[in-house]
């Protein structure tokens, strides 16, 4: 006889993640390519010579420096092990089986798997055309069993990001006990000021008695820790709390959150990287447009290139050219920006591309 596992896992996709080819260069997984700042790498090695510990289970030295960089109480703020697993976190919190999570799609893989895996049921709504959440239809299809809202803003792949009052115009169509999650895994490549900071946004939305609104941040991406696993949620004092509650114990760290710390630390020259990621985002974008491709506005350390059909055909060539890109075959292919010399590699390749 054999062990008995859950029978519907067989037909859940698993998650994809970028691949890596010795002497490649990877632009598959959103990742900053700069190394970590030396002064990261020396408060890492620190901490690993007190790795016989268990680490702090309340995260409260970090908890408390990102309450204070936000402007929040503590109680507002709910580490996890990347904002992936708070996505997790965030399902489990809200629904027990049957209930509904809502989100846009195509947009970030792990929604769906999370979802299903916390025995909820996914709702799909798609982007429109223009590669955007169709929040008109997002807030038509909530139903008395939708709990939660996924809103990945901007949206992982398309770049694509929501204005504030697009945003607020929504929230004011979802029932007070359906909480909206702001995804802001990008955020810090946003330079468009018609996109809102979501702290700020479910501030004053909190400050109006609209307490379902919550925000996802993390580490991995501007900050450079994508191998060490933090992130975070910003939420009413009930959410972060039931986040507390389905945290897998000691899940965050010591390293984690050390190297977070010694990041807020360096955090001007973190985003002073940022913006050069931008600068070369509106190069390539620019360059990628002179040569045909459609690419959508992009706010985040990614670019879009809706190919449909020659998806496959345009991996596969960027691949012969030693670029790794994240192709999502018959829809298209997303393409980090990387460092000017990586992003002349992709570039040339794309400008060699034909079918
Ligand atoms: N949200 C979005 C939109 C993402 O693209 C990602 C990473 N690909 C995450 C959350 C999760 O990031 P992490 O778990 O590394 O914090």
């Amino acid at each position: 006889m054999s062990v008995r596992t859950r029978a519907d896992l067989a037909s859940l996709p698993s998650y994809v993640p970028g691949r890596t080819i010795p002497g490649a260069i990877k632009l598959a997984s959103n990742e900053v390519s700069a190394g970590p700042l030396p002064s990261v790498v020396k408060a890492i090695a620190e901490a690993a010579t007190a790795v016989n510990r268990y680490p702090d289970n309340g995260c409260t030295e970090l908890t408390g420096r990102i309450a204070d960089k936000l402007g929040v109480p503590v109680d507002h703020v709910a580490l996890g092990c990347g904002s992936v697993t708070l996505c997790q976190q965030l399902v489990q919190a809200t629904c027990t089986e049957n209930d509904e999570v809502l989100f846009a799609w195509r947009s970030f893989e792990a929604y769906p798997i999370v979802t299903h895996v916390s025995g909820a049921k996914q709702i799909r709504v798609p982007l429109t055309d223009e590669h955007v959440h169709d929040l008109d239809a997002m807030a038509a299809a909530i139903t008395p069993n939708t709990r939660m809202v996924f809103v990945c803003n901007p949206n992982n792949p398309t770049g694509t990001a929501l204005r504030t009052e697009e945003i607020e115009a929504f929230i004011a169509k979802v029932p007070r006990d359906v909480l909206v999650v702001l995804d802001e895994a990008y955020k810090e490549f946003v330079d468009d000021a018609h996109v809102p900071d979501g702290v700020e946004l479910a501030k004053q939305q909190w400050a109006a008695g609209h307490d379902n609104v919550a925000v996802l941040r993390t580490f991995s991406k501007a900050y450079g820790l994508a191998g060490l696993r933090v992130g975070y949620a910003v939420a009413q004092p009930a959410v972060a709390d039931a986040l507390r509650k389905v945290y897998v114990p000691f899940s965050v760290n010591a390293i984690a959150q050390v190297a977070a710390m010694a990041s807020l630390d360096a955090e001007d020259e973190l985003m002073a990287r940022c913006r050069a990621i931008v600068a070369e985002r509106t190069r390539v974008r620019g360059e990628l447009l002179a040569m045909g491709f459609d690419v959508p506005e992009t706010q985040a350390n990614f670019v879009w290139l809706p190919l449909g059909e020659r998806t496959a055909a345009f991996n596969e060539h960027c691949l012969a050219h030693k670029v790794i890109v994240r192709a999502f075959v018959g829809e298209g292919a997303r393409v980090t920006i990387g460092e000017p010399e990586e992003n002349e590699a992709f570039l040339a390749a794309a400008r060699s591309f034909t079918s």
